[in-house]
């Protein structure tokens, strides 16, 4: 019998497994990989951004809608998903911001909240682990608590001597960080809404992206997708508090993304095996140099 693939992506709050990555996990899933996505925090202080739902019995019940809302995207990605168990730290507005609340997962020590994930790796055994790059890939406290973690948990989970009540040790071979909002594909979307004569919503976004750095260039790895873009979208429309569903997220006909920009992308972080891929020279596989040595076995 061969071993299955193993894919673990790692995500802040329920909802951002559909909005980053959810079309590769699609794919994967149907080739037959093992797909595991596992959250960091049950999302409890997210506000309710479908104003359709924003009503006080919502946002009363908020943590157990958003569970729910998790189980059904989760049956339509095909994946498996774990709770890390994390309480949401929310997203701190005002200048100078409020503190972030004491309970919060982006006030816990990243080598103790690493601990929990370390021991998911190292029961699921995942060959390669996706995550959020060191900005969070937006500035949201657990995005980049997200981040620590999974750098901690990926470093640590094949050292014996780290951790050593979490499992018996498992080497992940790849870290990936999402690239999904290059300036290259916003910019590509954008045009392509007004070419085909319609109203782009990206245009606020890319007058305000001068403060924003562009990531175009850190991304090695671009997976074709696109037949799977539906998907993707009715696992994100399962979050039904999270996203409107008449929003700028699905204003882009499906046909023009999937011609368009057909691929997901990220930037390989960590590779424990073969040649890295460059911007000028990207690979298509989050499996590449995985695959085979781990088939054959
Ligand atoms: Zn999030």
């Amino acid at each position: 019998m061969t071993e299955r693939l193993r894919l673990m992506a790692v995500h802040a709050h329920p909802d951002d497994e559909s909005s980053k990555g959810a079309a590769t996990m699609a794919r994967y899933v149907a080739e037959g990989v093992s797909v595991l996505v596992v959250t960091c925090t049950g999302g409890e202080r997210g506000s309710v951004l479908n104003p359709k739902l924003d009503r006080p019995e919502i946002r009363d019940n908020i943590a157990e809608i958003r569970r729910q809302e998790m189980a059904t995207a989760r049956a339509i990605l095909g994946v498996e998903q774990e709770w890390l168990g994390f309480v949401d730290s929310g997203l701190p507005e005002g200048d100078p911001p409020p503190p972030l609340p004491e309970d919060c997962f982006a006030r816990q020590d990243v080598d103790v909240a690493a601990e929990a994930l370390v021991r998911v790796m190292r029961r699921f055994r995942p060959h390669v682990v996706t995550t959020y790059d060191e900005n969070g890939g937006y500035p949201h406290p657990d995005h980049v608590m997200c981040h620590k973690i999974s750098v901690a948990a990926f470093d640590a989970a094949g050292d014996p001597d780290r951790y050593p009540q979490a499992g018996p040790p498992w080497q992940p071979l790849k870290l990936y960080y999402h690239m999904t909002f290059t300036r290259a594909r916003v910019l590509a979307l954008h045009q392509a809404m007004i070419d085909a004569g319609l109203e782009s919503p990206y245009q606020e976004w890319l007058k305000r992206w001068d403060d924003r750095p562009d990531l175009s260039h850190r991304v090695t790895t671009r997976v074709p997708c696109a037949d799977y873009f539906p998907v993707r979208d009715d696992a994100l429309r399962a979050h039904a508090t999270q996203v409107d569903p008449d929003g700028p997220w699905f204003r882009v006909p499906l046909e023009i993304q999937q011609r368009v920009w057909p691929t997901e992308d990220y930037q390989l972080a960590r590779s424990l095996v073969g040649e890295v891929p460059t911007a000028d020279d990207p690979e298509d596989d989050l499996f590449a140099g995985v695959r085979d040595s781990v088939l054959s076995r």
